[in-house]
Parts: C-alpha cells; sequence; structure tokens
C-alpha cells in the first residue's frame, strides 16, 4: 500500500512533468544521479544527429556552421545561469580534476608571498592530489594543510594561507559549508576561495557572485546529466580574468587561436582558461541535457530535494538502530546538499543487495552507503520503496552472501 504522504507529496509536485523527460528503466530506482547522472531523452537524439548530420555530412565546416569552436563558451553560459554567475564568466572545459590544476595554480599566482593552501582532510581526494601537485610544481614551495573538519575552516584563516579550497557539498557526508559566510571570512584575511562545486550544481541554487566567489569547478556529469565522462567546467569571478595566466597555456587560451602565431598571446576573458579543442560530441551531450533547466524553479528544486531528503531519513529513522545504520548526513537541511549516507559494518554487501533489487545507490570507502536524490526524476514514490527494500534486506539479511562481496573495480 503506497504511503498516503508520498502520494500526497507527488500529487502536488511541481516538478513531476520532468520524470517524462529522461530515460529510466522502469525497474529501477535510480539514487546515484550525483555520481551519473540519467540520460535525458533528447539528448539521445541530439547527438545521433550531431553525428549523422554536423559531423558525416558537413565535416569539418561544422567547426562554423553548427558553431562547434564556441561550445565551451555557450555550456559555460547556461551553467553560469545555475551557479548565479554571470555571463562569460564560467566554460566548459577538460574534467574538474583537470579544471581545478588551472584555476588552483591562477590563485597561487594571484596571492603571492603566502605559504599555505588550505583545504579539509576529507575533501574529495583527486581535489587533494591535485593540490599536492600544484603546490609541488607550480607553488614555490607552499605547504598544504589539511584541516579535520568543517567546524575547523575559520581558525584556519590566518595571513600567511594563499587559497582556500573547500568542495561546497561533501561527496561522502553531504555536509554543505556556508559559501558566503567562508568566503567573506576568507576575504577578510586577503585569502582567495576555490569552490568545487561537484555535488551543487544542478542539486539546489548556488549564488557565486553573492558569495563573491573567486574561482569554483564542478563536473558535468552528476547533477547536470551531462553523460559519463562529460566535460566539466570553470568559473572565474570577473575581476581576476585576465589578471594571471593559468598554466596550460593552450591555443584554445590563446586571444587568436586562427592567427597561428608562434607566441602564445593570452585571452583576457574566460577563455584564457581553455585549453584544447573541446570534445564536441560530449559538449553536445551536455549542452542538450542543460536545455532542460530552462524550465526549472531552481527553488522549486531545492524544497523537494530537501522534502525527499527528510522523507528517507525519517523513513530510515524507524529502523536504522536495529541495524547498525548511523546517519551521517546532517539533519538540518541548511547544512546539507541533495542525498543521504549512512555508515554501517557490511556497507559494501548491502548496496550489492540493494542494487541487486534495483535500487541503486552506491558505497564510498571504508564503511558509507550513499543515496543521491535527484529532484527532477525522483518521486515520493520512489524513495517510499527503496526505504521498504533497504528494511527487507536488513531483516533478512540477504546481503549476507559471498556474491555481495566481490569489488568492482568502480563502486
Ligand atoms: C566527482 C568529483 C570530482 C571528479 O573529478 P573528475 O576530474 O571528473 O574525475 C572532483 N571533485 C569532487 C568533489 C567530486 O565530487
Amino acid at each position: 500500500m503506497k504511503n498516503p504522504k508520498a502520494n500526497l507529496a507527488d500529487q502536488s509536485d511541481p516538478l513531476k512533468s520532468f520524470r517524462d523527460r529522461f530515460e529510466l528503466p522502469t525497474d529501477v530506482i535510480y539514487l546515484d544521479g550525483n555520481s551519473l547522472g540519467a540520460l535525458p531523452k533528447s539528448v539521445k537524439q541530439r547527438v545521433a544527429k550531431t553525428i549523422s548530420e554536423e559531423w558525416g555530412e558537413q565535416l569539418i565546416r561544422s567547426w562554423n556552421t553548427a558553431d562547434w569552436v564556441h561550445l565551451p563558451q555557450r555550456v559555460g553560459n547556461k551553467i553560469a545561469r545555475l551557479v548565479g554567475a554571470p555571463q562569460d564568466s564560467v566554460v566548459a572545459a577538460d574534467s574538474t580534476s583537470i579544471n581545478l590544476f588551472k584555476v588552483l595554480s591562477a590563485a597561487l599566482g594571484l596571492n603571492p608571498g603566502r605559504g599555505k593552501i588550505v583545504s579539509e582532510k576529507e575533501n574529495f581526494p583527486t581535489d587533494l592530489y591535485i593540490a599536492e601537485g600544484v603546490a609541488k610544481q607550480i607553488g614555490k614551495g607552499h605547504q598544504l594543510v589539511l584541516i579535520d573538519g568543517p567546524n575547523d575552516v575559520l581558525d584556519a584563516l590566518d595571513r600567511d594561507v594563499a587559497v582556500l579550497m573547500l568542495t561546497h557539498v561533501n561527496y561522502r557526508t553531504g555536509y554543505r559549508h556556508d559559501m558566503a559566510a567562508i568566503t567573506k571570512a576568507a576575504h577578510d584575511n586577503g585569502i582567495l576561495v576555490v569552490w568545487d562545486l561537484a555535488h551543487s550544481a544542478g542539486a539546489m541554487p548556488v549564488d557565486l557572485s553573492g558569495a563573491d566567489a573567486d574561482f569554483a569547478i564542478g563536473c558535468g556529469y552528476k547533477y547536470l546529466n551531462g553523460g559519463p565522462g562529460a566535460p566539466a567546467f570553470l568559473y572565474v569571478n570577473p575581476r581576476h580574468q585576465g589578471a594571471f595566466n593559468q598554466p596550460l597555456s593552450g591555443w584554445f587560451g590563446h586571444r587568436a587561436p586562427f592567427n597561428f602565431e608562434t607566441a602564445y598571446s593570452p585571452s583576457n576573458g574566460i577563455e584564457q582558461y581553455l585549453c584544447g579543442t573541446p570534445q564536441v560530441l560530449g559538449m553536445v551531450a551536455l549542452d542538450e541535457a542543460l536545455s532542460l533547466w530552462d524550465d526549472v524553479d531552481m527553488n522549486a528544486l531545492r524544497a523537494k530535494s530537501v522534502a525527499l531528503c527528510d522523507y528517507f531519513i525519517e523513513g530510515i529513522d524507524k529502523f536504522a538502530g536495529d541495524y547498525g545504520l548511523s546517519l551521517v548526513t546532517p539533519r538540518e537541511a541548511d547544512q546539507r546538499g541533495s542525498q543521504v549516507s549512512y555508515s554501517c559494518q557490511n556497507g559494501y554487501a548491502i548496496m550489492q543487495a540493494l542494487i541487486a533489487r534495483g535500487v541503486i545507490g552506491d558505497f564510498r570507502a571504508p564503511d558509507i552507503i550513499r543515496f543521491g536524490f535527484t529532484p527532477l526524476y525522483l518521486s515520493f514514490a520512489d524513495a517510499e520503496q527503496a526505504i521498504a527494500i533497504l528494511e527487507d534486506i536488513l531483516a533478512t539479511r540477504s546481503w549476507d552472501s559471498d556474491e555481495y562481496r566481490v569489488l568492482g573495480a568502480v563502486t
């Protein structure tokens, strides 16, 4: 029997029509859109057309006739609207890791004479690895200082810090930093801030301009639904554009790539943060996926995300204690993103058993099971069913089987 509360919430959901715009298997409850967004139906057609007509028939002419050459800027401008950034301050390019390399290097160059980069131990590993690399190869003896947790950010902001690099919403716990307050505190100490929006772009309203953020980066394949390995994006506050050159000085960052000059002469605009030829097929898929957002009210999106996560947490509260599940995501909605995570023993096997029953979330070592709530294509009925299946798996211990202990290369 359907829970009347879930039923009512689905009936009055202002975003319910969006589900039909996604290709979703009927036997799956997809709680992993925070890792790989679902396929928007129109992307299939658009990519097929790009391949058959633009590539197949128009060939190289499409760089101009289909304006392939400006996809990074056009896609960037669509993303800018979702993250509260002005036009021409965002480009789509490369991967999140590579974009972090570019903006972190630029931020260090803009704040000379200081010796530290500050981030969190619990930040996503690639962010920390890239920061390590930048400190060694681009920095001038910079030290990477890692704080234990979100409560230690403000204490770490001293006058020797050049750059504070944080992920807005933590990938494991779902904890969300107060972007505006932290950015202000950093600026008061002369520190530049780089925000990673991997788990916030497309998950909730973001206001980079309002927070006066210096730099940001984010993913195209998570809540933006751009497809596996989609191009990522980066934001540079207009006051920093042209002020310092990012180190990957490829020809697409040149002020006139098709002048084929011998010496590098960087563009003064956001294009300077491009490097080489855009990945057209991936860009086209992301561009098409972003067209969905024209019709999305971001406040309604956030309200539904909060309600879905609250509903899920309350449902699991009823049995979490019986099976050793411990909520690691903040209960306070203003401190979290759009995911719910639990730490528990045997988390990997439990998640495999869930996936076998059609409830797709994921596992993050050492002991976190993670459920992403993407308001565009999930319903309260989905959440209700996922809760019931999880309770059944725990009560029957059906996860306790060797087949669920085989580790995949990707968890
Ligand atoms: C998903 C994610 C990334 C991914 O980086 P790639 O370069 O796309 O592999 C980076 N940072 C954070 C915080 C993420 O959640």
